[in-house]
């Protein structure tokens, strides 16, 4: 019992169970509110009693004046707390679901596997065809659960990082490697270019490939049909910080399209028709990795001319 009035107390603790940035906590709210009643109401004394000489009417104009601003903090703040519920609900749902599909995704998967490898009989032209839609579909499913799996831990109050000593350069060539084993890449030159001095960065390693195997898949993928593809990325120091940059020559991203980019689920009219296999959640947690890892991340477009990606990250 009385640990419970202390966590009510506990402002720090309230935030953190609504899991939204400090400054749009309600709790938070609540207190700024009470302290700008409080100055109002000492001013408003103050002000009162040197114009109006009845002090009667001065303690009737004070109390009037706290009631009504106590009455609209009551509902700022009850619609605040409102909000920040639906945003932890929202988020603990994402994490629910996902957590209850890993296991008959991975049965189907495997089913899936199996019967387009033709161990279990002779696959007819015609069952091919259907075994390669549910192919397709179920890697589309798991690229989507895969995210949202990211998404709900980069989301959770547990979210941790794991920081280390890493050396950017050879993280970048190790996804590099990796990213241009796929199909996808056949077509497009990938360039990488890095300062002799750089420094090796504290931060959380499988995080930060996370991001930059998005941003270097983003680039590659997002191109004109039959165009060849030129990415160039680079990765230098400036002003004590470490900055990455990936600039592509692809598709580009319509200016009234570039305030949503960093949204979740968010994917332009162009990609859509590209690239079916996306899901729009790559560029959200890229951005909220970067926020988390203390960076900021940014980019520049232009529809039909490409792109350029970067964000930079603090060396310590
Ligand atoms: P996904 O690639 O799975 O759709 P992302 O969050 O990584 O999700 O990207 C969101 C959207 O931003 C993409 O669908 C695409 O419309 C746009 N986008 C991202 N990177 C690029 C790029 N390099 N060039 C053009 N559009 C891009």
């Amino acid at each position: 019992m009385s640990s419970r009035f202390f966590e009510q107390l506990n402002i720090l603790f309230q935030c953190r169970k609504y899991g939204v940035p400090f400054f749009q906590c309600p709790q938070l709210l609540f207190l700024l509110m009470g302290a700008v009643i409080i100055i109002t109401t000492i001013l408003s004394y103050y002000i009162g009693s040197r114009y109006i000489e009845d002090p009667l009417l001065v303690t009737l104009i004070v109390l009037l004046l706290s009631m009504f601003l106590l009455i609209v903090s009551f509902f700022v703040t009850r619609s605040f707390e409102k909000l920040a519920e639906v945003a932890r609900i929202k988020s603990e749902f994402v994490s629910i679901v996902s957590h209850q599909l890993r296991s008959p995704l991975s049965n189907l998967r495997w089913a899936t596997e199996l019967l387009v490898s033709g161990k279990l009989g002779e696959i007819k032209k015609e069952q091919s065809k259907y075994f390669n839609i549910l192919k397709q579909n179920t890697k589309r499913m798991t690229k989507i659960l895969k995210d949202l799996l990211i998404v709900s831990g980069i989301e959770s109050k547990n979210f941790l990082s794991k920081k280390e000593e890493i050396f950017l350069p050879g993280l970048i060539k190790k996804i590099i490697s990796k990213v241009k084993k796929r199909k996808m890449t056949s077509n497009v030159e990938i360039n990488f270019q890095f300062t002799e001095d750089l420094p090796k960065i504290y931060t959380d390693a499988s995080q930060i490939e996370l991001v930059i195997e998005n941003l270097i898949s983003n680039a590659v993928q997002y191109r004109e049909e039959g165009k060849k593809g030129k990415v160039d990325i680079k990765v230098e120091k400036k002003r004590k910080k470490i900055y990455f940059e990936i600039k592509d020559n692809g598709i580009g991203i319509e200016s009234q399209e570039q305030k949503y980019i960093f949204q979740k689920f968010f994917r332009t009219k162009k990609a859509r028709k590209y690239q079916s296999l996306g899901t729009g959640l790559g560029l959200y947690i890229s951005k909220e990795i970067i926020e988390k890892l203390n960076g900021k991340i940014g980019f520049k477009s232009q529809k039909n001319k490409g792109s350029i990606f970067w964000f930079r990250l603090p060396i310590k």
